[in-house]
């Protein structure tokens, strides 16, 4: 009924608190970003006793899922955050929440059928907006008929076991942060249909009054802008996001402008990257912008936030050092900061496995925080 697939658990390993086996995994991405090249100047450094735990209390396994409208994946995860064993099917959506939960049920029950299988604990993580807290789904685009749902407690009821829900973004931000221990501040921006978000501040994801904080792709950059869907106009996602660089290149292209992309009806972001790599100038000033907001954003998020990192991932993240170069680049331009601690810039590292590793993470806190009572 699905693809099980056992995984190479070294290739999502948690790193060891040295330089062990792990260490040329995570340098790919430290050599591969220098951040701003500035070094701290008038503030001295701020030294944590320890970023976040290396080592589980629990030695059990979790399952991390990760919800999303077209599909739902799921993980059997180790203590050690490793994948051992992946499985994806069709949400199908359509047949309400009802139906979804009969899936995830499925699919949990799946990968605890599995030889050597321990799992103690459930991470899901879903669009929302939706209460972590409460457990409960408030409404989700993606999920049609959703409308407060007990997500949470429908599937520990069925399964038996503890459960733990978040917004899908902000799991995924968790998962980045579980992944590097070095890391106790970070920002993650995933650049696909739209801009998703998720911040983890002092070893904790950040979700304010009513669990509706890091909506940065509804962050204001160009004021007066193009109208969003959500009411405002000039928000973020409507500049750097992957669809919405693809339908302003096409529309410009319908408006007369020269392009080497001459099929408005079927360019995508990855279109307008690879046609920017090549010199076309229409895919250029596009991308630029992109990149001038995604600058204009980190910025923002560092005088809100101050992380050590803001993450670049989802489909425009597949462009690398091209989009680094160029959000770095407007980011020296425009930057200003007192104390010159500022955020590495970088590509998010974990891909598409981001949202099971970090559901998988949030589990073993729930495990963990039972633990100690
Ligand atoms: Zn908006």
């Amino acid at each position: 009924m699905s693809r099980t697939t056992p995984t190479d658990g070294s290739r999502n390993k948690y790193p060891e608190p040295a330089t062990g086996k792990n260490e040329r995994l995570f340098n790919h991405c430290r050599n591969n970003a220098t951040g701003t090249g500035r070094r701290p100047a008038r503030c001295g450094p701020i030294v944590h006793a320890a970023a976040h735990p290396v080592y589980p209390m629990t030695e059990s396994g979790m399952i991390g899922i990760d919800l999303g409208g077209t599909d739902i994946k799921a993980g059997l995860v180790d203590a050690q955050l490793n994948i051992t064993a992946q499985v994806t099917l069709p949400t199908q959506a359509a047949t309400g929440p009802d139906g979804v939960v009969e899936r995830i049920v499925a699919i949990i029950e799946e990968l605890r059928g599995l030889p050597q299988a321990t799992a103690a604990a459930v991470g899901i993580g879903t669009p929302g907006p939706l209460s972590p807290t409460r457990g409960i789904v408030y409404r989700s685009a993606n999920l049609p008929g959703w409308r407060d749902v007990p997500l949470r407690d429908n599937v520990a009821r069925r399964v038996g076991m503890p459960v733990t829900i978040d917004n899908d973004a902000n799991v995924a931000a968790y998962g980045e942060y579980r992944a590097d221990p070095e890391i106790r501040n970070l920002v993650l921006l995933t650049l696909g249909t739209g801009v998703g978000a998720g911040a983890v501040v002092d070893g904790r994801i950040l979700h304010g009054q009513h669990e509706n904080a890091s909506e940065w792709g509804h962050m204001i950059v160009h004021p007066g802008g193009i109208p969003c869907k959500c009411g405002q106009r000039g928000c973020l996602e409507m500049y750097a996001s992957a669809s919405n660089i693809a339908k302003r290149t096409a529309q410009q292209i319908r408006a007369g402008a020269e392009s080497s992309l001459d099929d408005p009806d079927s360019i995508s972001g990855r279109d307008v990257a690879d046609a920017a790599k090549s010199g076309d100038a229409l895919a250029n000033k596009v991308w630029d912008e992109a990149c001038h907001a995604l600058a204009i954003a980190c910025i923002n998020i560092q005088h809100a936030l101050n992380p050590q990192r803001v993450l670049l991932g989802g489909g425009m993240g597949n462009a690398g050092e091209f989009l680094l170069d160029a959000v770095r680049r407007h980011y020296r331009a425009m930057h200003w900061n007192l104390c010159d601690d500022l955020p590495e810039i970088r590509l998010a590292i974990l891909g598409n496995n981001a949202g099971i590793i970090g559901a998988a993470a949030m589990a073993r806190d729930l495990i963990n925080s039972t633990a100690q009572g």
